[in-house]
């Protein structure tokens, strides 16, 4: 098993801010050592160039001496960036290149705006550039099913990396018609893809008309957390190997990524500085122990972010990865902190129970859960897109199958809270192809 070309990649970054060898081997000590210098920079920059955390650190130590210091710190929510972004920008205006505005959810009702200077894209490139290493070499033609319009949109950046790791882009967008996406890969060659979940387990499961198999050896799954169920079907359609990525528009679009030991991610220590922390109270839990993901911005100048609660759920595998890694690795992000639903009583239901029930079925290319009736005897709705060469009375009865055996329904089922199940199959599509993360829908009581 090759190690992960992360380690190269931060140690080389490393050296060079402390004028080190370029090519020394990696040194832990050393990465936290630039972890703090960094830390403190950020720091400096917030206080002195963001109204935001001129008040938000008021009452903090003023010069941190370790990394544990960071602790002392306090947490930074989605709303503080909703109620007042350009209160965190740390350039002036026309220093920023591009601007991302994300949804309006959230207790304020204003969309999230994350700003980004051209050297912090620049930032994100070199990392996507070392983390598609782990499974792109020169020469590989990478399929981007990510949305490449717009000058510094994901796909943009990644395809710019590509083209400096001496691949070939494919510029796509993401998948609306799988039969056409799977023709432009035969047409294209293409032997990596990269895209979202669901977009991709549409295309492995696509049967209508005999298309010519990919030659794709490597896909890498991003936007959303990654159900092992979709992994095992793509696998089973391509003779490939399927990769996970971890990021966010807060963490600059990358985050982590798998290595070929594919147990979890290892993370952009340079750039972005990881906890995971009780959510209750912001305090940093044992390895091994599920929290809240938080990072910290270590490089970035348009929009630092100190202490960010992510609202993804993970915990740090406490043993070294079999790659021979150096870096920490986080486990893959499957649940988030807002993301469940208590159906009663030691029943909490998460999307991706449902993903790991409902994908696991034969021909599911997609669905959508809503409960119904929440708080009495709920309903659980389940709408699902089904290939159009699988009868739909077999699938419907493997889908309610598959449901009636994940634990907190059959808790909910015993206890009368979950009153009944609704599975409405049929080859219409359930949902358009966003880039939203999927969730549980919940009607109002
Ligand atoms: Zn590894």
């Amino acid at each position: 098993m090759r190690r992960s070309p992360l380690d190269a990649w931060i140690a080389s970054l490393v050296a060079a801010d402390s004028a080190g060898d370029p090519s020394a081997a990696f040194d832990r000590a050393a990465l936290e050592r630039y972890q703090l210098r960094q830390l403190r920079k950020t720091l400096r920059l917030a206080r002195t160039h963001s109204a935001f955390y001129r008040r938000h650190l008021a009452g903090a130590p003023e010069e941190l001496r370790s990394l544990e210091d960071l602790q002392s710190l306090p947490l930074t929510t989605a709303d503080d960036i909703r109620a007042n972004p350009l209160g965190l920008v740390c350039v002036s205006q026309d220093e920023i290149n591009r601007v991302v505005t994300l949804d309006s959810s959230g207790t304020t009702g204003s969309p999230k705006r994350v700003y980004f200077t051209r050297a912090d894209q620049a930032l994100t490139v070199d990392f996507f550039e070392a983390g598609m290493s782990v499974f792109t070499a020169a020469g590989d033609r990478v399929l981007i099913l990510l949305p490449v319009e717009r000058p510094g949109s994901v796909g943009d950046l990644l395809a710019t990396a590509m083209e400096n790791l001496g691949a070939i882009p494919i510029r796509y967008g993401p998948v609306r018609d799988p039969a056409e996406a799977l023709r432009v890969a035969a047409d294209e060659g293409a032997t990596v893809a990269v895209g979202v979940p669901t977009h991709l387990l549409r295309m492995a499961r696509h049967g209508l008309e005999p298309l010519p198999l990919p030659r794709l050896h490597s896909v890498l799954l991003s936007t959303d957390h990654v159900p092992a169920a979709i992994v095992n079907a793509i696998e089973t359609a391509w003779p490939c190997r399927v990769y996970n990525h971890y990021g966010t528009t807060e963490m600059g679009l990358g985050g982590g990524v798998d290595c070929e030991a594919r147990r979890g991610y290892h993370l952009r220590e340079a750039d972005l500085l990881f906890e995971v922390v009780d959510p209750a109270n912001g305090r940093p839990v044992m390895d091994g122990e599920r929290g809240e993901v938080v990072f910290t911005t270590l490089t970035r100048t348009g929009m630092p972010v100190i202490r960010y609660r992510t609202g993804d759920l993970g915990h740090w595998l406490p043993d070294p990865c079999p790659c021979g890694s150096e870096l920490r690795t986080l486990s893959h992000i499957t649940t988030r902190v807002a993301g469940q639903f208590a159906l009663g009583p030691g029943a909490t239901l998460t999307q991706v129970d449902l993903d790991e029930a409902v994908f696991a079925v034969d021909g599911v290319l997609d669905f959508a859960a809503r409960v119904t009736r929440p708080g009495a005897a709920a309903e659980l709705q389940i709408r699902v897109q089904v290939a159009p060469l699988r009868p739909l009375p077999a699938a419907h009865d493997d889908i309610a199958l598959a449901l009636h055996a994940i634990p907190a329904i059959v808790r909910a089922a015993s206890s009368g809270d979950l009153d009944s199940i609704d599975v409405i199959v049929a080859t219409d599509r359930v949902s358009e192809p966003t880039l939203a993360k999927r969730s549980i829908a919940v009607d109002a009581q």
